[in-house]
């Protein structure tokens, strides 16, 4: 793409956008009937993964920019042997020409899309929720069915399940809202959510335990209650005190309060960025209350009780402000390696409750 000119090729690199996009939707394994969503579709899967889509990107629109950046680069170095050579006005690289393209892409998309769908772009940008997508199964742990591939691929390209009735819990809700996504906070679901928490706790002790000097607890008893904690760390100097309790929870962003709390803002007038910005401010602002009701139903304890900060995540792997921070001061003390693991670790985890849960 960088070396030739191939304006004129432009229906071959649409015919490899095609078969792509097909081998996608055979992976997600079922069809939107609507010309739109084939179109939003097609959209999510050619964006970045840090912007919500794939990763897949387009041939089609990717190619002349390639050509162009390649071009401003040989000419500058071609002018020393060929003075009249024309060096383009335009000197952008191909990364800063197709970023204004994807951003360009975004924008359109997010501005036809409902709060909620706005909402799972954001939590699929992100760090932890789009870590699947680099996941290679290198061990049993880091292993993939093709339902849960399938699953994921169903939230990440945005296609739900029209029914408006839960065989599980019995629910019987108006679409869409109510009912978009209801596998996330199904009543039913407990012990699937139960299990995906024990797994990700497991996870962090086993991964703390390995850092000398310091000692980590699962489930310590909160001083003078009979209520536990999920971790407790003694002896960290990187998480800035001498010892900390943390208590994991992972909560779905397709309730009625995250998305009324979502829709709080205007769309309109928005520019790309700033609609995301909104969006993860409305995200952060739902995990916060989440936070401060953990923080508030604390057991009142006659002993001065070991600090507690509340680790939360959405179940698509989006982070909340402090959590992330937290996760840093974890990732000095456990190393790059160790800590990349965990994430792909967690990464799968979730996508395995997902799946798990998820009814067509
Ligand atoms: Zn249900």
């Amino acid at each position: 793409m960088r070396s030739l000119p191939s304006h004129d090729l432009s229906h071959l690199w649409r015919r490899m956008d095609t078969v792509l996009q097909r081998t996608i939707l055979r992976l997600r394994g079922s069809r939107v009937a609507s010309p739109e969503r084939d179109e939003l579709t097609r959209t999510l899967i050619s964006l970045p993964a840090r912007l919500g889509g794939m990763g897949i990107l387009s041939f089609e629109d990717c190619a002349s920019r390639a050509f162009e950046a390649s071009w401003v680069v040989s000419s500058t170095v071609l002018k020393t042997f060929i003075p009249d050579i024309a060096i383009p006005e335009d000197k952008r690289t191909q990364k800063e020409r197709c970023a204004e393209l994807f951003e360009s892409q975004q924008s359109e998309m997010l501005q036809g899309l409902i709060t909620f769908e706005r909402i799972l772009v954001v939590e699929s940008a992100s760090n932890l929720g789009r870590r699947w997508l680099s996941v290679l199964p290198t061990g049993p742990t880091l292993q993939m069915s093709d339902h849960e591939v399938s699953v994921s691929l169903h939230r990440r390209l945005l296609t739900y399940r029209k029914a408006t009735y839960c065989g599980r819990c019995k629910l019987n809700a108006t679409p869409p809202n109510d009912f978009i996504a209801h596998d996330d906070h199904c009543k039913s679901q407990y012990g699937i959510w139960t299990s995906r928490h024990n797994q990700i706790q497991k996870l962090w002790v086993k991964t703390l335990q390995r850092v000398e000097g310091i000692k980590v607890t699962k489930e310590p008893q909160i001083a003078g209650t009979d209520r536990c904690n999920d971790i407790r760390i003694e002896g960290g100097r990187q998480i800035g005190t001498a010892v900390q309790d943390y208590d994991l929870q992972i909560t779905a962003i397709s309730t009625k309060e995250a998305v009324t709390i979502a829709g709080q803002q205007p769309r309109n007038g928005f520019t790309s960025e700033k609609l995301v910005e909104r969006a993860k401010d409305r995200l952060q602002e739902f995990l916060k209350r989440r936070v401060s009701d953990k923080v508030n139903n604390l057991p009142a304890s006659s002993v001065d009780p070991v600090p507690m900060l509340p680790l939360l995540m959405s179940s698509g792997g989006f982070l909340e402000e402090k959590t992330e921070c937290e996760l840093r001061k974890w990732r000095r003390m456990i190393g790059n390696d160790a800590f990349d693991f965990m994430l792909r670790r967690m990464a799968v985890i979730l996508v395995k409750a997902r799946a798990d849960s998820y009814q067509y």
